[in-house]
């Protein structure tokens, strides 16, 4: 073993031990060590003050963290199509709008079938533009899916490790688009 200090070779008596038994060279290696200790503490506290942010999470901060990721993922899928309402794609602001809307349906809230990139104009002020996002809609699923959309939901409540889950997936696929 070569002290990683002076690079002389020397019989390590620690396993790991990198350094040798020179003054100057053990005393870098008791910093060294020191130094890690260090990091490893504030590693764990960081590790557990996310832990502990993360127990005070409800059930519906979980759900508003999985909207904002899924949103994004389809902006991401969607970046090449233009407002499913107007049709325009020279808006400043786009966002993920709902056929369905969350609060009439919640049961389709996350699903992809449901959800397409809306012009700000469109998803805001015109309350999403439903006529003109459904014709857009059938065009691009088919007549046969949209009335399925429009059809009973049946309920789908995820609990937390699910959403959890969910989470992880998306921001998976937004990264398999980039
Ligand atoms: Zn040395
Ligand atoms: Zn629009």
């Amino acid at each position: 073993m070569r002290c990683k200090n002076c690079k002389e070779v020397f019989e390590p008596k620690w396993f790991n031990w990198k350094f040798c038994d020179k003054d100057l060279c053990h005393n870098l290696g008791v910093k060294e060590l020191v130094k890690k200790e260090r990091e490893k503490k504030a590693k764990q506290e960081r590790k557990e003050t996310k832990k502990a942010k993360e127990a005070l999470l409800t059930h519906r901060d979980y759900l508003k963290l999985f909207q904002t990721v899924f949103n994004t993922y389809i902006r991401e899928r969607d970046k090449d199509l233009p407002c499913i309402s107007c049709g325009k794609n020279n808006e400043k602001q786009f966002h993920a709008g709902h056929y369905r809307s969350v609060g009439s349906c919640p049961e389709l809230r996350f699903n992809e079938l449901n959800v397409w990139r809306q012009c700000a104009t469109c998803n805001t002020y015109l309350h999403g533009n439903l006529i003109e996002y459904r014709k857009e809609l059938i065009n691009r699923i088919g007549v046969d899916k949209v009335e399925w959309l429009e059809g009973y939901q049946p309920s789908n409540k995820m609990l937390i490790p699910e959403i959890k889950e969910k989470i992880k997936e998306y921001k998976a696929k937004i990264n398999s688009l980039k």
